[in-house]
């Protein structure tokens, strides 16, 4: 169990792994997983977005 660093919203681990994205179900920001034993998430990386217009 951690916590969205965005809005604190308990987060559970689930199936997740490591490297994995995945938006937070409460306030909607990108989240990786930065590790399992013990879960922890930091922001997704933006660099997957497109930007072109
Ligand atoms: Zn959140």
């Amino acid at each position: 169990m951690t916590q969205c660093p965005e809005c604190d919203a308990r987060l559970e681990r689930k199936d997740r792994i490591e490297g994995e994205l995945f938006t937070c179900p409460e306030c909607g920001v990108e989240l990786e997983v930065n590790g399992t034993d013990p879960f922890a998430v930091s922001y997704a990386p933006k660099e997957q977005e497109d930007w072109g217009e």
